[in-house]
């Protein structure tokens, strides 16, 4: 079995879902195909839902309206047949009432999961109608039959593996499953989410539970590359990854992967092949755990990050002073991404700045506390521990004119991370290129 995940931009319009069907139709064997919602739909639900929220009706029906209008002019262009377009026309037709009855009632978290929901439903019964269209056989199975997380938001992989199963064996020949991503139950059989960008995270559980060959992520670009295409020329895409690098790069910035995503396949070992919809013959990335071990695989950068240091010297030589920091960032519910520490400093750093004053506020007890922001994560992974001689020395001669705020390497062999000034991360992903990579594309060599 293979699991095929495909991103809102290739179920984004007309000319796409067809490349998907294609797609689809020319890998062998039985899949599953899960699906997000059209590009710019979740968007749009949430604007809807936040709208009504704050008892904006008004603009939240115009919202629906539009949504209805993109909905249309998409069913008129997909289908040829009138049986399906008629099909088609009532499935939309229903979901728009659905999120108008949505827009009639009393506003409440459960409404807004079920909005949200909406975009992945249509894009796979528009997907699984058009597939039928070209008498191709699919089934379509819905998420909320098996998907289930538990109270703390987490997949029950034993709950859906059995219930996916079940759902499984009720098709008889039939080689294509859609079904839709990000949707799920929750403890109360709720519909809710996996969180915005979440589809790759349901591949991956399937994948997980049905024991997968491979799973695939199709998206917009030609697998992960070793540095940024937005911000330096001649970047390209990496073969082969490890678990844990391809990790340290989704968490710190390289967009094409949701980074909770890769914890289920690496559990079960399950290949993840990063493919391109739009160059279906690019290779791609693979995720594996043989990946041959490189010094230096890639360069990601992650943005919007705030610096606080604690300076106390009643730190010095005491313990238990990290305990009670941390204790700080537990209550708040803020997730630290580095610590580097000194004999009377610490500094950490956290990109969700919601509960900042009140951090600051409690930490003053501490000792004295400094705050930085605007400020980015520049991720070097590889297998930087092996540590070929050199190697490091290339990184900091890279950045000798760049004023680095913060360095952490240690805490996993794969990942050695600099804190520098937003305004200096594009000089500093070049540097870094011209530095560590050989500058002809496709040559994965490294220059020291
Ligand atoms: N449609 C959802 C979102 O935009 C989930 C996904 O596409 O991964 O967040």
């Amino acid at each position: 079995m293979l699991v095929l995940k495909f991103g809102g931009t290739s179920v984004g319009s007309v000319e796409n879902i067809r490349k998907v069907a294609t797609i689809v139709e020319g890998i062998s064997g039985p899949k599953i195909v899960v699906l997000s919602a059209m590009s710019g739909v979740t968007n749009g639900l949430q604007k809807i839902s936040n709208l009504l929220r704050v008892e904006n009706v008004q603009e939240a029906k115009a919202e629906i309206e539009l949504l209805h209008h993109k909905y249309k002019e998409v069913v008129q262009e997909l289908y040829e047949d009138n049986d399906s377009f008629y099909k088609a026309n009532v499935m939309i037709s229903y979901n728009i009432n659905l999120l108008l009855d949505y827009a009639k009632s009393d506003f409440t978290e459960n409404i807004d999961k079920l909005i949200l929901a909406q975009g992945e439903l249509v894009s796979t019964n528009l997907f699984q109608l058009y597939l039928e269209e070209q008498n191709l056989s699919s089934a379509l199975i819905s998420a909320l039959d098996f998907m289930q997380i538990d109270a703390h938001g987490e997949p029950q992989l034993d709950v859906i593996g059995e219930r996916l199963s079940k759902v499984l064996k009720t098709h008889n020949k039939v080689d294509i499953f859609i079904t839709q991503g990000f949707i799920c139950r929750n403890k109360n059989n709720e519909v809710d989410n996996l969180k915005r960008g979440g589809s790759d995270y349901t591949a991956s559980i399937i994948g997980a539970v049905v024991q997968a060959n491979q799973i695939q992520i199709w998206t917009d670009i030609d697998g992960m590359h070793n540095n940024d295409p937005r911000f330096v020329e001649n970047t390209f895409s990496i073969e082969e990854i490890s678990f844990d690098e391809a990790a340290e790069l989704a968490y710190f910035g390289a967009k094409i992967l949701h980074p909770q995503s890769i914890i289920p396949a690496k559990e079960k070992n399950i290949p993840v092949l990063l493919k391109n919809t739009f160059k279906p013959e690019a290779k791609g990335t693979l995720i594996h755990t043989n990946a041959k071990p490189q010094n230096i695989r890639a360069i990601a950068a992650k943005d919007n990050i705030t610096a606080i240091k604690i300076k106390s010297y009643r730190m010095l030589m005491a313990y238990g002073f990290l305990k009670k920091i941390f204790e700080v960032f537990e209550q708040h519910k803020t997730s630290i991404d580095m610590i580097t520490t000194s004999e009377v400093a610490v500094s950490l750093t956290i990109d969700n700045t919601t509960r900042l004053d009140a951090i600051v506020q409690d930490l003053e007890g501490f000792g004295s506390i400094e705050v930085d922001a605007d400020l980015s994560i520049i991720c070097i992974a590889g297998d930087i521990a092996q540590n070929r001689k050199g190697i490091t020395a290339s990184i900091f001669k890279s950045l000798e004119d760049i004023p680095i705020r913060m360095i952490s390497y240690g805490g996993s062999n794969y990942n050695l991370s600099f804190l520098v000034k937003t305004s200096d991360k594009i000089a500093v992903l070049n540097l870094l290129n011209n530095g560590l990579f050989a500058r002809k594309p496709n040559e994965q060599s490294i220059q020291v």
